[in-house]
């Protein structure tokens, strides 16, 4: 699937052809070892795309430095030349944020991948930006502590990713998103610059620059440090599996069991294409009839869990649930959480291609969203499979498609583009945790107003004027919402004019 790849242009043709470019590839050279700058096709190729497959380019150059001076010097070199800088985590962004710039550099931090502190006395943990989620809970564990945010895909993402697109996870619905969890962050600014925002407390004076970086992927500043909150571990926990034979039902119960003031450490539903999808894939243990069903976890103290978990598995009765099991002991709780972890690779198994799609809407709304997305799959033709975090209202269908069939990658995008615009007009946002990137860039201009996009330029513009960081994500041109046609006109995928200017 290579739908708007472009023939990639060698980084030393294109340093012969670009003063500027030579200069900095040169610079590139001398600053840092050999391995650390990658040039050649072979060693581009793994990052012409992120987790948003459907869209590729190769990056003119990969960095890969191994120290925020480095960071620092590269920006500064960078900004000198008027070269474009992509920062880059692991890659498993899923709204094409890493997407490389023909013409650009593409920052690397997977080698900045230190654990420079765990502070058990004040719960807290320093660590490098290109540290794995999953890394920082394992190295607090040993204290009793664990960080919160737990995406699906902690096993690889990086913390810097996690904080450049403010991730979320199962346990965000109790515990809040990245920005919750974050107190301080080392950040090269794009004069290269070293700022040093928040702390390790949860308050500072002045603006909350900090939780301006949480979300703005990659596109105010490159996050080289993180410090982050650590959790003790709960007391106890119990995990349930609820089933039902309609979506509906298990919608309704999710609103009934917040409703009665009760907010669960994670409530995940998952129908019964995603389902089937991740038992064939982890084996675990899920009823393979249901037509949805609910993962509910739920901790805290021994007395206080056994009153929740009657009162959640009675909600559960109440609302339709045919089955409602509890596991029985941790290694139980664990195969639970695997098959949601894995749904997204297991559907994988079912389709050559799929879109995961990230809209949020109000939890009320989630019975009627739930059948207008049923509706516009059979519009279009496209199977989905929906897997999400409920509570949150957080949805992710997954639209599968066939990247081989001439046309239908455009045809999965402009489906999910009408699933963004229905959580919109049901009064939610285009995106819960998986950032705007290039994915969204037309769905914003159906959540947002000129006047309001224009504040975004503005903000971007203070802090990169000369729009060097991540150039063209996260917010469309006013001229790509006015070819749009404005609000609920979806008139297929534009082309990126905002990178040609470079
Ligand atoms: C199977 C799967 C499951 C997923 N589940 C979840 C989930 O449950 N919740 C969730 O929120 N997301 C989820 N994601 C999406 C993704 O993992 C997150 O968005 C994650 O935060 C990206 O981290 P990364 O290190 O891979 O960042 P990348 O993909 O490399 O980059 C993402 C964005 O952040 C910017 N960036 C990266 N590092 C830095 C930095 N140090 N400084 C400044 N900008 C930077 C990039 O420019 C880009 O815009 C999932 C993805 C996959 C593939």
């Amino acid at each position: 699937m290579n739908t708007v790849a472009q023939q990639s242009i060698s980084a030393d043709n294109l340093a012969k052809q670009s003063s500027a470019h030579g200069a900095v590839l040169e610079r590139l050279r001398g600053m840092l070892p050999a391995a650390s700058v990658i040039t050649d096709a072979a060693g581009l190729r793994p990052y012409e795309t992120d987790g948003l497959t459907a869209i590729r380019e190769m990056p003119w150059v990969v960095v890969l430095p191994e120290t925020e001076a480095q960071v620092a010097e590269i920006v500064r070199c960078c900004a000198e030349h008027g070269v474009p800088i992509i920062p880059r985590g692991a890659g498993t962004g899923l709204s094409g944020g890493a997407r490389p710039h023909q013409k650009g550099v593409v920052l690397g931090l997977s080698k900045m991948s230190a654990i420079l502190e765990i502070d058990p006395e004040n719960r807290i943990a320093k660590v490098q930006a290109g540290v794995r989620n999953l890394a920082i809970t394992q190295a607090a564990q040993t204290h009793g502590l664990y960080y919160a945010p737990d995406p699906s895909s902690q096993i690889a993402c990086s913390i810097g990713g996690n904080v450049a697109e403010n991730a979320g996870g199962v346990h965000c619905l109790k515990y809040g998103l990245t920005v919750n969890n974050v107190l301080g962050a080392r950040v090269v600014m794009a004069s290269g610059e070293i700022v040093e925002l928040g702390g390790v407390l949860y308050d500072n004076p002045g603006p909350d620059l900090l939780a301006l970086i949480c979300g703005s992927e990659g596109m105010l500043g490159i996050v080289t440090q993180v410090t982050v909150a650590l959790l003790p571990e709960p007391e106890t926990k119990a995990v349930l599996l609820a089933a039902f034979c309609e979506v509906v039902q298990a919608g309704n119960a999710v609103a009934a069991i917040i409703s009665a003031g009760i907010i669960p450490a994670g409530m995940e539903m998952m129908d019964k294409m995603a389902v089937q999808a991740a038992e064939a894939f982890a084996k675990a243990g899920y009823p393979l009839d249901a037509e949805a069903i609910l993962i509910i976890e739920l901790d805290g103290a021994a007395a206080e869990l056994a009153t929740l978990n009657t009162q959640v598995t009675d909600i559960l009765r109440a609302y339709g649930a045919y089955q409602v099991d509890e596991a029985h002991d941790a290694t139980q709780q664990a195969r639970l959480w695997k098959g949601r972890k894995s749904a997204f690779p297991a559907i994988g198994r079912l389709s050559p291609d799929y879109l995961c799609m990230d809209g949020t809407i109000p939890r009320k709304a989630l019975p009627k969203v739930l059948t207008e997305i049923d509706t516009i799959s059979q519009t279009f033709g496209l199977a989905v499979a929906n897997v999400f975090h409920a509570a949150d209202g957080n949805l992710h269908p997954l639209v599968l498609f066939d990247a081989n069939v001439p046309g239908q990658t455009d045809h999965a995008m402009a489906m999910g583009a009408k699933i963004l615009e229905a959580c919109v007009a049901a009064g939610g946002t285009v995106t819960g945790e998986h950032g705007v990137g290039v994915e969204k860039l037309d769905t914003m201009c159906v959540q947002f107003s000129s006047e309001e996009l224009q504040q975004f330029f503005r903000l971007k513009a203070a802090v990169d004027p000369t729009d060097l960081l991540n150039p063209g994500k996260g917010i469309p041109t006013l001229t790509r919402c006015g070819e749009l046609g404005g609000m609920h006109v979806h008139k297929g995928r534009l082309p990126f004019p905002e990178l040609e200017r470079f």
